[in-house]
């Protein structure tokens, strides 16, 4: 049975560590993380998170696109584990985008991320693949490919001045896109 797990909240040294190398994806162990994650994240309503971010401090993250207030236009898409992920190329352009993170509650900020990315990975059954991904699904991936090398999107701001609470940007953003 998957489970909720607690949630990995800022300051907590796990967050900083650069997460290990999968060497075995089939292993009941990952399995089961994987599981648990999409179940944590689906209760939480994110959009992505890291297994660092539930104190397991390993390569592998979740990607779950849904449209949203901020990204009407996001895909839906499945919860998809992501393993051992690699950015091996990226486009010029950059845009910046409001995020938040389930482990910075409260927070929001404007962050830089490239528009378009080539990434490999390997998925749960063990295959190696390469893609494209853009835009929203482009930035999910950068923000938790970043929770695996020890970053969060604060790290990522360009001025603290592009940073608001939950409250004030649920007021500011969300309504001014209504
Ligand atoms: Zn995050």
């Amino acid at each position: 049975m998957a489970e909720i797990l607690p949630i990995t909240q800022l300051g907590n040294p796990i967050l900083r560590q650069q997460a290990q190398i999968i060497e075995n994806v089939h292993s009941g162990q990952i399995q089961k993380l994987i599981d648990d994650l999409i179940t944590t994240v689906v209760q939480a309503s994110g959009v992505g998170i890291a297994a660092p971010q539930v104190a397991q401090s390993y390569r592998l993250f979740i990607v779950a696109s849904r449209p949203n207030p901020r990204y009407p236009a996001a895909p839906e898409m499945e919860p998809t584990a992501i393993i051992n992920p690699r950015i091996i190329a990226h486009s010029d352009e950059v845009v910046k985008g409001w995020e938040g993170c389930l482990s910075i509650p409260g927070i929001r900020g404007l962050v830089p991320r490239y528009q378009a990315i080539d990434v490999e990975y390997t998925s749960r059954d063990g295959k190696l693949h390469r893609q494209q991904f853009t835009d929203f699904v482009a930035r999910i991936f950068q923000h938790e490919s970043d929770h695996l090398d020890g970053i969060v999107f604060v790290d990522r701001l360009q001025s603290t001045q592009e940073m608001m609470t939950e409250q004030e940007y649920q007021q500011r953003i969300v309504q001014q896109q209504h």
